[in-house]
């Protein structure tokens, strides 16, 4: 049994960092009230996740556990461990939760490395119905057992360690959730809400991702982007091109950008189709930058693809990070961009939405998850349903830079108004204030 080889990329806890440094970005006052709250909070902070790398969780929670001890609200991040089988049912877990898209739950949740039709002639759908409810139980009781949950505020994200609810001895627990389960798979989410319900609260991204049947306290928590950190701080043209020549790319012709890990729920194909109709009308090139998650076993499988689908054009652009791409380089392929893409089929919050919106880039991206929340159609970007539609869009905004810049100003403003860090620190210290003393001597 090979354990989850999963090692943080710096020691967020020791590192504080000091939310004055944001005074620039976002004025005195909401800093002043960040400071107000943290003085109010009573015992400390612990998160727990599937990885200390790739996806936006790990993004968000290296970026606000320093905020939390710069504030003085002792805060720790603890990530699960788990094997392969473990983590190819969590990530069929996501998949099933997120909703059925023509058979690919089945696929991914039955098999992750196969079809469906290998999996139904190989063992019936009940035994590993069976078997993966059973693989998820295991590894949250020996994450429960090796690890000292012991926080006053307790953040369990995602439904990889939902189950350690069962070890729960005090202090208020809280259900983060990343995903939009407003229309999962009903075996996986009736298997998963026996323990998201015995939570003392769950928070979700957006109101459409919510549950009506966990009846538990819900808090409405958008995600945030960092403006100081390396992966959103401005760069000088000089250094986007040094980037961009370490992967022999020249900026000669306008540029789509997509940065996603390889999943197929990111529709990247779709990307492609985009790009493959603008290019009939304009010379331009594609850049697919992904990485893959250590909590995600496809990865790999849906980057050949990728790969496979791209061979024979020399201006579409797949890019692999392994090891991950750095923060400045993901920066960079974003800030090279004229427009960037996120045709998602599914999505959680999609941060890199944001990410390219403070970069004053024009957004076009998928209607799904919380990427209407983000791209205000018409006004940050578009929001489109097929690749069609994305590349008519695209084509418009590369031939009229003068609207692109438009768009990317204001997308710039909706991030810093709605989802820059500072803004998700106040969500949190409120949350916890509401939830109220952890010992529970005061409610
Ligand atoms: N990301 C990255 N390297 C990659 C691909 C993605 O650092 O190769 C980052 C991306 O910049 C963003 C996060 O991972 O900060 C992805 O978050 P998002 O919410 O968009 O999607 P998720 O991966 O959580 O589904």
């Amino acid at each position: 049994m090979k354990p989850s080889q999963n090692v943080p990329p710096q020691n967020p806890e020791k590192s504080k960092k000091s939310i004055w440094d944001y005074e620039s970005i976002v004025g005195r006052r909401p800093l002043e009230y960040l400071e107000m709250l943290a003085e109010n909070i009573t015992g400390n902070v612990q998160h727990i996740n599937a990885t200390y790398t790739g996806g936006g969780v790990a993004e968000i929670l290296t970026r606000l556990v320093p905020l939390y001890n710069g504030l003085g609200v002792e805060t720790k991040w603890n990530v699960i461990r788990g094997d392969d089988e473990f983590f190819s049912v969590t990530k069929g877990f996501h998949n099933a939760l997120h909703g059925s898209l023509d058979g690919l739950t089945d696929v991914r949740m039955y098999a992750p490395h196969g079809t469906p039709d290998d999996i139904r002639s190989r063992v019936g759908r009940l035994e590993m119905k069976h078997d993966i409810f059973e693989t998820y139980l295991r590894w949250n009781e020996i994450n429960s057992e090796e690890m000292d949950v012991d926080g006053d505020f307790v953040f369990m994200h995602d439904p990889q360690p939902a189950a350690m609810i069962r070890a729960k001895e005090g202090g208020k627990w809280i259900w983060r959730c990343h995903i939009d389960v407003s229309s999962p798979d009903r075996l996986v989410w009736n298997f998963l809400k026996k323990f998201v319900s015995k939570y003392d609260a769950s928070v979700f991204s957006a109101p459409l991702f919510a549950r009506p049947d966990i009846h538990t306290r819900k808090f409405l928590v958008p995600p945030s982007i960092d403006p100081l950190s390396d992966k959103n701080i401005e760069l000088s043209e000089g250094e986007i091109d040094k980037v961009l020549e370490r992967y022999e790319i020249t900026r000669d012709k306008p540029t789509i950008v997509q940065v996603s890990r390889f999943d197929r729920l990111k529709d990247i194909p779709g990307t492609i189709d985009a790009y493959k109709l603008v290019k009939e009308r304009i010379d331009c090139q594609l850049i697919l930058a992904g990485g893959v998650a250590s909590d995600d076993p496809e990865g790999l499988e849906v980057h050949h693809e990728i790969a496979k689908k791209a061979e024979g054009d020399p201006d579409v652009h797949v890019l692999l990070g392994s090891p991950p791409f750095t923060e400045i380089e993901i920066n960079a392929f974003q800030r090279a961009a004229d427009v960037i893409m996120q045709k998602s089929l599914k999505e959680g919050f999609g941060l890199v939405v944001s990410e390219g919106l403070w970069k004053g880039k024009p957004v076009v991206g998928g209607a799904t998850g919380g990427i209407p929340l983000q791209i205000i159609d018409g006004v940050t970007g578009y929001l489109v349903s097929s690749s069609e539609e994305a590349a008519y869009h695209i084509a418009n905004l590369l031939k009229h830079p003068e609207l692109a810049r438009r768009l990317g100003e204001n997308g710039r403003e909706h991030v810093r108004n709605n989802f820059l860090i500072t803004r998700h620190l106040k969500d949190h210290l409120l949350l916890m204030l509401s939830l109220g003393d952890p010992s529970g001597i005061v409610e």
